[in-house]
């Protein structure tokens, strides 16, 4: 009995250091879409809960960390300042260079912005399935968004589910956004955001052909066992965003959270057949 009885203590250990482990590898990855109040659209952040997560981010002591940073952690394990965090905007919409920047600055933080090479300072009709219609950060923007100590990145030249492209549509989509970028910001382009957050095995095939360093997708898509750094999950922060939800989010307890929600949803899956 006794002897069970330490097995078990044991076991319980190892788990526990097993999952602290593997949450301490965790740095969330937020992805916001616009800052702005639009009724009845789930991608747009009100400018005061914007505001209210970043002073909570820096009364918590979060360190918003660049790409490269990120990178040099998985890849090569270069440490990072404590609390890392990565804020990224999907699309490159105008009210992140208007709302978001001027935020960003007085809490001393930086962002990532994955513009559309093809939808750059223009009205956002890529996405013509009824959204209010807004326009994108022009070149000029961009460019001032990068001397104001902000980061870009690439999200492909027009925006379609990568999972559905050929591979020659996958090259022209990749490759040509990193070119696209690069010439006009005078940057290197070495990370890449999947649209949708969806890809495939081609899809990251062709990344790499490309000469991305690393990807990012949304946490839903991606495996959760191990780092994969061409499916770095990212977490969706919506307008309906809560203050607890929020800290939840961003605390290393969420991705224990997200491998339970998942395990519940296979026990279902498994139980049906
Ligand atoms: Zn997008």
């Amino acid at each position: 009995m006794i002897y069970l009885f330490l097995a078990l203590i044991i076991l319980m250990l190892l788990g526990g250091f097993f999952c602290y482990k593997k949450m301490n590898l965790y740095i969330p990855v937020l992805m916001y879409h616009r800052i702005a109040t639009v009724e009845n659209d789930r991608n747009s952040l009100p400018i005061e809960k914007f505001a209210w997560q970043l002073e909570y981010l820096q009364k918590n002591n979060f360190n918003t960390i660049s790409l490269k940073m990120l990178y040099d952690f998985y890849t090569k394990g270069i440490k990072l300042p404590k609390n890392p965090i990565v804020l990224t905007f999907d699309d490159g919409y105008k009210d992140n260079f208007i709302s978001a920047l001027p935020l960003l600055k007085k809490y001393n933080m930086t962002a990532v912005v994955f513009p559309i090479a093809n939808w750059i300072g223009k009205p956002n009709k890529w996405e013509n399935f009824g959204k209010e219609l807004t326009t994108t950060m022009n070149w000029q923007d961009l460019k001032s968004w990068q001397e104001n100590g902000q980061e870009i990145a690439s999200h492909t030249v027009e925006h379609p589910f990568l999972n559905n492209c050929s591979r020659q549509e996958l090259l022209a989509e990749l490759s040509n956004s990193k070119k696209i970028l690069q010439e006009k910001l005078q940057t290197s382009m070495d990370f890449l955001c999947y649209p949708y957050g969806k890809f495939d095995a081609d899809t990251v095939a062709i990344a790499k052909q490309s000469g991305y360093k690393a990807a990012f997708a949304i946490f839903e898509n991606v495996n959760l066992g191990k780092v994969n750094i061409f499916a770095l999950p990212r977490i969706p922060i919506p307008s309906h965003q809560s203050e607890w939800e929020f800290k939840l989010k961003t605390s290393k307890l969420f991705l224990l959270f997200v491998a339970m929600r998942k395990w519940e949803r296979d026990l279902k899956k498994w139980r049906k057949k």
